[in-house]
Parts: structure tokens; sequence; C-alpha cells
């Protein structure tokens, strides 16, 4: 997303706020967006360290407006959350990432998992897991491939969306948790949702090779997921400096633009059905 939105990102970046017109506009623009079929999905690759092979790939949508260009999921995601449209949106991503994986699958270079976010609402939405046991029967995608990536905020505070994290894990699909150490009550979540991934925030993987309270931050932090026995995935992992050094700390997953950046499904995974 760095490079592709050039000079009209900045236009969005700006903090929307639900009522004002940019945010009434944006809003009515994804309807039209998910008529017109604007959306389409990338995928990243996650990987083992040191090795570098691709152990898994997470899905990431993308929206290209016809007039305003580039438009991040940062901006347009929360949006959809506050007017509903991200369960529609939410159900779009879905099946076409499964479907994406039961044609990596066919051709026989499906990555070991694929990871889908989903966000809060959609996840306390009722019927979301029954949707994702329909899709995944539907598109012939075994539940233990999916990972479904969760943010803390998400699960905070209990209610439909901690039921659903146990039903989806019930049915066999795996909880990862988003941008870890960002949340509020991080470790405390740990002792009761039946999380298995753990995504370490780039925000601490960014000045990991340099002392300091970020080094510190990722250090904890993978010490706990190893002896919890979670994985620890390393977020937004840029240079070969840092995958070393994540490396020596503890880390065996990674993921960034050091190897690989989202792109589209034409670009197959280059990595073996595990
Ligand atoms: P996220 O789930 O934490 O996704 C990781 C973000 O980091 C992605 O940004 C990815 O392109 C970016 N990234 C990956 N490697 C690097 C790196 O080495 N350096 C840097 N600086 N960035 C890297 P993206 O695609 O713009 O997505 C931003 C956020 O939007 C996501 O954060 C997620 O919260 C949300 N999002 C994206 N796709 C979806 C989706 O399909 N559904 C939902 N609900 N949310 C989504
Ligand atoms: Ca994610
Ligand atoms: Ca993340
Ligand atoms: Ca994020």
């Amino acid at each position: 997303a760095a490079k592709a939105d050039g000079g009209r990102h900045r236009r969005y970046t700006a903090d929307l706020d639900a009522g004002t017109d940019e945010e009434a506009r944006l809003g009515a623009e994804l309807r039209t967006a998910l008529d017109q079929r604007e959306f389409h999905l990338v995928y990243q690759p996650i990987v083992e360290l040191p090795t570098g092979r691709c152990v898994a790939v997470e899905s990431l949508v993308r929206w290209w407006h016809p007039d305003r260009g580039y438009i991040p999921p940062d901006v347009f995601i929360p949006v959809a959350e506050r007017n509903g449209l991200i369960v529609e949106l939410g159900e779009w991503i879905l099946r076409t990432a499964c479907r994406q994986y039961a044609d990596w699958w066919r051709q026989g270079v499906a990555p070991y998992r694929f990871g889908v976010n989903v966000s809060a609402r959609q996840l306390a939405e009722p019927g979301f897991v029954s949707l994702v046991a329909a899709i995944l029967a539907e598109t012939g995608v075994h539940p233990a491939r999916l990972i479904v990536e969760v943010t803390e905020t998400a699960v905070f505070g209990g209610g439909a969306a901690v039921r659903a994290v146990h039903e989806l894990t019930e049915l066999g699909v795996e909880i990862a948790l988003d941008d870890f150490g960002t949340g509020h009550s991080s470790l405390g979540l740990l002792q009761t949702l039946p999380v298995r991934i753990l995504k370490v925030d780039k925000s601490f993987v960014e000045n990991v090779t340099m002392a300091g309270r970020h080094a510190v931050i990722a250090t904890s932090l993978v010490h706990v997921a190893n002896g919890l026995g979670l994985v620890a995935v390393a977020e937004g992992v840029e240079t070969a400096e840092q995958a070393a050094e994540l490396y020596r700390l503890g880390y065996r997953r990674a993921q960034g633009y050091h190897f690989g950046r989202p792109a589209m499904a034409q670009i197959t995974p280059e990595t073996a059905t595990a």
C-alpha cells in the first residue's frame, strides 16, 4: 500500500469522524463499490525464520476507486464498520479468500494456511460463525486451513465476539490476535481466549535492531508467546537485519516487505502444499 497510492493517500488519512460529510460520502461510495465490484484481495506471505519458507498468506482487501484512486483499508474499513457495510463486504472477503485458497489447493500450490482479517462488528454479528462454516463447506476448504485474524480491541470486554471466537475454535479454525501489544489488556486476554497466534505489531518490530523500549517489548512478547505455547508472528519486517535479530530473540514466524509485499493472486505463492 505504501507506494501504490501516489499522492492521493494523504487526502484520506485525516481522521474521519462519524457524521462528517466525508464520512457520509465515503460510506455511500462503499455501497456503490460493492455493487460495482471495485474491491479485490491481495495476499502477503508469512514465512518461517530463518529459512524464509512461506507457511501461510494473509489476505488484505484493496479498493481502487474509479475517480479517486487507491483508498487504503485503514481508511474505509472503519467507515464500513460504522455504517454496517462491513458485514456484506466481510462476507465477500471471506468467500473470495476461501475460493482462492481452494484454487491454490487444486493447483497444488496452496500454502499451509491462509489468514483473513475479521473486524469487530463482523465477529459480533449474529450468524457469523454459521456463515464461516457455510463458506468453508461451499468452497471445500478444511477449517484447519483458515486463520481468522481479530484485534485485541474486537474481543475486549467479552460478549458476542468472544463467543464467536470460541465457536470458531470448535469448528477447527485458528485464531490469531492481530496488532498484539497495541490494544488494551493483551495479557489478560491470553488467559481465557483460545488464541494460537500472536501477531506482534510492526511498531515493536521497526526498532528491534536498536537497543531501546521497542526491542525490550518485542523480546517480552515472544517470551510470552513461546512460554504459553503460542506462535508469535513478527509483523512489518522490512530488513534482513530485523529478521536476523527477531530470530535471535526467539521469533520463528515473520511477515513484511523484506519477505514479500502483498500481491495479486495471479502471482501464486512460491511454495508447495505442506
Ligand atoms: P493488518 O491486519 O495489521 O495488516 C498488516 C498491514 O501491514 C497491511 O496494510 C500490510 O500491507 C502492511 N504491511 C505488511 N508488511 C509491511 C512492512 O514490511 N512494512 C509496512 N510498513 N507495512 C507492512 P494494509 O493492507 O494497508 O491494511 C491495513 C489494515 O487494514 C490491516 O492491518 C487491517 O487492520 C485492515 N484490513 C486490511 N484488509 C482487511 C480485510 O480484508 N478485512 C478487514 N476487516 N480489515 C482489513
Ligand atoms: Ca491482520
Ligand atoms: Ca497487524
Ligand atoms: Ca493494523
